[in-house]
């Protein structure tokens, strides 16, 4: 191949993905994440962030922290959360982005999620005390920097700190999903109405991690049409949930249903993730076939929009 044709080649392959390295889904302190906000926008930084968005569960509590710690090192930034919604039967996860952590539909919204959060934490305690594992509920308080919201994340490392279970991830299975004994039904938001608050507080609203939810064909598609016609507008395609087989699939699906992509790691912690802020050096990119989502945020004016 002369020369020329194989550097055109190279230049065609670059230019296959968005280069900008986005990082919109990390949890702090304030949520189930066990870094500050000031310590995850340091990291961020370090490793190379072009635009990061802190996405705590149900909670705004760590954004003003962050957006100064952003501010001061230089880190473009985002506001965000990530909503608990109930749909189908399953737990599904919608990611707000640029959202005005102020308002106050947004606000109360969330404070009645995070309200249930108490009852299901006791009501874990007391299955895992039913299988002989006393003080559980206890347990994961002490390990919740944010009272208001203990999450199963927290049960999950209380059982390894305790030495019942080695790893986090073997806890998760088999104490913590569906039919095991520290798992509560719970009922979240509603699909609709989590959508609404984050559109009114000028948000962009995203499905979260979508490849891990356990939906048949119909019941995904339901859930695509039915966020879609509530006004939401991306679908992660990148996350640390994701492997190569589902970034090819939500790829797909985004460009089927009209949805912005997004991307972000869901960093909660240097041991447990899988994903780092950033996705690493080698963190996939999102296709250029996809419209990003930072495209539809109001960002501060040298942020890089590859
Ligand atoms: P909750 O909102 O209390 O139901 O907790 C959900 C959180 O648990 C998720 O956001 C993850 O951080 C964590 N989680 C869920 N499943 C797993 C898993 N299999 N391994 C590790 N963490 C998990
Ligand atoms: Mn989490
Ligand atoms: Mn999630
Ligand atoms: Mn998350």
């Amino acid at each position: 191949m002369p020369p020329r044709a194989r550097r055109q080649r190279r230049r065609t392959k670059i230019a296959a993905v968005h280069t900008l390295n986005a990082d919109l889904h990390s949890h702090s302190t304030a949520s189930d994440g066990t870094l500050t906000p000031r310590e995850l926008a340091s990291r961020a930084r370090a490793n190379g962030v072009e635009l990061w968005a802190l996405t705590d569960h149900d909670e705004l509590s760590g954004l003003g922290a962050a957006a100064s710690a952003a501010a001061e090192f230089g880190l473009p930034f985002v506001p965000g959360i990530e909503i608990s919604v109930s749909f189908a039967g399953e737990t599904v996860h919608v990611v707000g982005l640029g959202i005005d952590p102020s308002a106050p539909e947004l606000q109360s919204g969330i404070a009645e999620v995070r309200a249930g959060r108490e009852a299901r934490a006791r009501a874990m305690g007391a299955g895992l005390a039913a299988v002989g594992i006393a003080r559980a509920y206890e347990g994961a308080v002490a390990l919740a920097p944010n009272p208001n919201l203990v999450s199963r994340t927290h049960f999950a490392r209380f059982l390894v700190h305790a030495g019942i279970v080695p790893d986090l991830h073997s806890v998760f299975r088999r104490y913590l999903v569906d039919g095991k004994p520290g798992y509560v039904q719970h009922r979240w938001a509603r699909l609709g109405d989590a959508v609404r608050w984050i559109r009114n507080a000028g948000g962009v609203a995203v499905i979260a991690h979508p490849g891990r939810y356990k939906f048949t064909p119909t019941e995904e598609y339901a859930l695509f049409t039915e966020f879609i016609a509530h006004g939401g507008l991306g679908v992660e395609v990148v996350t640390g949930s994701h492997h190569a087989a589902d970034i090819v699939k939500y790829t797909g699906m985004a460009l089927e249903f009209g949805l912005l992509a997004s991307r972000g790691s869901d960093f909660h912690d240097p041991l447990e993730s899988r994903l780092d802020l950033g996705l690493g050096a080698e963190g996939e990119r999102l296709s250029a076939r996809l419209t990003p989502v930072w495209t539809e945020l109001r960002l501060p004016d040298d942020a890089a929009t590859a």
